[in-house]
């Protein structure tokens, strides 16, 4: 038996920025030894179409919907069955299942060793629901289906699942539950020392849901000797004693929502506790003075936006000198609450925007109240642009703090930014999907 793990790009060119996706690692931990597995990203090479692949298992988010279900097509033509996992077929069950053969709804580990040995049994399911809690003690991972695939240069690491908050844009409660759980700190340790990359991405959705289990993972990276970067809410720069463990424990870089300036907008999003008890750039500065360099994060479309947001909030972002920027539309995707809201207001522009051969990334999916889709589409690309211009990349590495602390950091912010300046411009207006045809097996060998 033959099982292809397969992550589908969302363009037809290649990501520069790809990261390791752990659910293969964790799946291909759990697949019996008799069962030979591939894989095959898609953001980084060529998917072929194997006559041999009994089973092919892709994970499918919101965006890669429409070329999982083009890939699928292709492989059932073949005879191979398909099963999907990920958040979009959580959440869109029934429009996942007219393209494939089971999904599975939630964490995978149990459900997955059940779903291959129905397969072999002939007898599969369609549907696998995860009901129990993952004990995150057992997470397995077999790493060696990434040799050799030219990720970015970090080891991603999951310490945690969930998160406490429950943002309107955002479907990780959704998913998950309200249900907090990390990894044992010494497991995290082990699986950090035995890689022979220097810095770890830590990959959970907000790494600081419990402080003091925070606390206790930064004092245990302490002797390690690593940079590492994860993301954040910015209320947590209001901890000090967590400041100064971030800075010893090697912390060196943050991806943090910010998503608006404006009160109005955050209140709407649920977000208003970002800036509660302390204002943003208070916290920025906090942040900074412990080494940390800040790739800040945006949407516009909430209702308080005005065409006048996008060059406020960019100059914020060149003015606090982050280290990177995005700067996006609100994408209502389901799960969300935002998605069910802009739905009953009438304001979707197409219900299922990611199956819409019309749609380009970065095109506005819905009507926003401050402006017209237009706007929005024009106003984040406009963002995007400024952000990454020759003169903020120079202005914004001047802070010695972080951009510039020594030459590595200042060779890594550079290479960075021309990175993500080309991939703001190459995504832009590309269509989902794209419609490729897989290659024949024999043919790409
Ligand atoms: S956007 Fe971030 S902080 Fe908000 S619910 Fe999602 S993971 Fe949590």
């Amino acid at each position: 038996m033959k099982i292809a793990f397969v992550v589908p790009n969302m363009f037809k060119t290649r990501a520069f920025d790809a990261i390791e996706p752990l659910v293969f690692a964790i799946l291909a931990a759990r697949t019996p030894d008799d069962v030979e597995v591939v894989f095959w990203d898609e953001r980084r090479e060529d998917v072929p179409l194997d006559p041999t692949v009994d089973l092919v298992a892709l994970t499918v988010e919101t965006h890669t919907a429409r070329r999982a279900y083009q890939i699928a097509r292709q492989y059932r033509a073949l005879g191979a069955a398909v099963v999907m996992g990920g958040h979009h077929p959580t959440f869109m069950a029934d429009e996942a299942l007219s393209h494939c053969d089971a999904i599975v709804r939630g964490d995978a580990e149990g459900v997955w060793e059940e779903l291959v040995a129905d397969f072999r049994a002939g007898r599969m399911r369609s549907v696998y629901t995860q009901t129990e809690t993952a004990d995150l003690a057992d997470l397995r991972l077999d790493r060696s289906i990434f040799k050799g695939k030219g990720y970015a240069p970090a080891t991603v690491i999951q310490y945690g699942r969930g998160c406490k908050f429950n943002c309107e844009f955002c479907s990780i409660r959704a998913f998950y539950g309200s249900c907090l759980r990390q990894r044992p700190v010494a497991d995290v340790v082990d699986e950090i020392e035995r890689m022979n990359h220097r810095h770890v991405f830590f990959i959970d959705d907000n790494i600081f849901v419990d402080t003091d289990k925070a606390k206790e993972l930064f004092r245990a990276l302490i002797p390690l000797n690593v940079t590492w970067s994860c993301q954040m809410s910015i209320d947590i720069a209001q901890d000090r004693e967590l400041m100064k463990l971030l800075e010893k424990s090697g912390c060196a870089g943050a991806l943090i929502g910010f998503e608006s300036l404006n009160p109005e907008n955050l209140k709407q999003m649920r977000k208003g506790w970002g800036v509660k008890r302390q204002d943003y750039e208070t916290s920025i500065r906090i942040l900074q003075d412990a080494g940390v360099m800040i790739y800040g994060s945006f949407v516009f479309g909430y209702d308080a936006d005005t065409p006048d947001s996008f060059a406020e909030t960019v100059d914020f972002a060149v003015r606090n000198r982050f280290f990177l920027g995005n700067f996006a539309g609100l994408m209502p995707t389901p799960g969300a609450k935002l998605y069910d809201r802009l739905r009953d207001e009438g304001r979707l522009l197409h219900e299922r925007w990611w199956l819409d051969p019309d749609f380009r990334y970065g095109n506005a999916t819905f009507v926003p109240r401050g402006m017209t889709p237009r706007q929005l589409t024009d106003g984040c690309h406009w963002a995007r642009t400024q952000f990454y211009t020759a003169g903020s990349i120079f202005h914004r590495l001047w802070d010695r703090d972080t951009n510039i602390r020594n030459l590595h950091r200042a060779g890594y912010y550079l290479a960075a930014n021309l990175v993500f300046r080309r991939e703001a411009q190459a995504k832009h207006g590309q269509i989902l999907g794209g419609d490729m045809a897989l290659v024949p097996a024999e043919a790409g060998d």
